[in-house]
């Protein structure tokens, strides 16, 4: 990842998180709609316990639409409230509060029974880093939002948003680790340039993913980079050589630059110039 993870900083944030934990109401888990689940932290469930939780696909416009319909239902099933957004347009946002209602209705009953009169839904938002969690409270916070300290003075004060008669938002979201162990997870947080590209071998992390497009996503392949069918039953290294012929990425004395290749074809995926592409789907 971007960030480095050690066994005493994740400790850390964990503590952190569960201190904030108590003072929220529900907790708004992102995740990133192309790879929900390597985009998720191990922990996660102990570490937010029962506390009301709405999950959030973001990225949902670089995402395989259909795709993330089945993630919806793969969610839901296993019981969580999940919403699919694009936290760079805004799409899909109208969907949280009715969800944050949802997981929130036996205690909102419970107080309104009581005869409380709630203001606001206290929330904070976790997940891991580059799944989009600056952008989602800043398009949730949009421009009427104010910034508040609890007491001011206090140095370890929490900073709230507060987000017009609906919600205060912590303004600092609980960052959280992925399963950085499974090769798996890492290649595909990689693919999504979650990983620092200078640590990786961009020519091998190229033919990977040239590996699975051309396993699921053939047509958009083929059109990208305008290619035959035969082309696709290639190695993924040969692949990559002809994506690299047909861009022009040639060194002196005619050979193919393929480390510019695989860059290329590394943008393109990131930009979604491939295509809207989901990288997993449920067992
Ligand atoms: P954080 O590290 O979790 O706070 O992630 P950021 O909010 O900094 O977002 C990481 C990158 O993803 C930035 O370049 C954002 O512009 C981009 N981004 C975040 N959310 C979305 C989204 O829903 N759609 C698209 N297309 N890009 C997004």
């Amino acid at each position: 990842m971007n960030l480095q993870w050690f066994p005493g900083h994740m400790a850390k944030t964990r503590r952190m998180i569960t201190e904030n934990m108590k003072l929220v109401d529900a907790v708004v888990e992102l995740l990133d709609a192309r790879l929900p689940l390597s985009s998720r932290n191990p922990e996660i469930d102990r570490i937010v316990g029962s506390k009301p939780r709405v999950l959030v696909l973001n990225k949902a416009d670089m995402a395989d639409h259909n795709a993330t319909e089945v993630w919806k239902n793969w969610f839901n099933e296993k019981g969580y409230a999940v919403i699919a957004v694009d936290s760079q347009s805004g799409r899909g946002f109208s969907a949280l509060e009715p969800a944050i209602r949802r997981v929130m209705k036996e205690k909102l009953e419970r107080e309104r029974a009581r005869g409380i009169q709630r203001s606001s839904i206290r929330l904070m938002v976790v997940g891991i880093p580059n799944v989009g969690k600056s952008s989602f409270i800043n398009r949730l916070a949009g421009r009427g939002a104010a910034r508040t300290g609890d007491r001011p003075g206090i140095t370890t004060a929490k900073q709230w948003i507060r987000i017009a008669g609906k919600y205060e938002l912590l303004d600092t979201p609980g960052i959280l680790w992925p399963k950085f162990e499974d090769p798996e997870v890492a290649k595909r947080i990689a693919f999504t340039g979650g990983i620092r590209d200078e640590i990786m071998d961009l020519e091998e992390l190229s033919c990977e993913l040239l590996g699975f497009l051309s396993a699921h996503y053939a047509d958009m392949l083929k059109a990208r980079y305008k290619l035959e069918d035969g082309q696709l039953k290639e190695s993924s290294y040969d692949l990559l050589m002809q994506i690299g012929k047909k861009r022009g990425c040639i060194v002196s004395g005619g050979n193919i630059d393929t480390l510019r290749a695989a860059s290329l074809v590394l943008d393109d995926f990131r930009s979604v110039r491939i295509g809207t592409i989901t990288l997993e789907m449920p067992e």
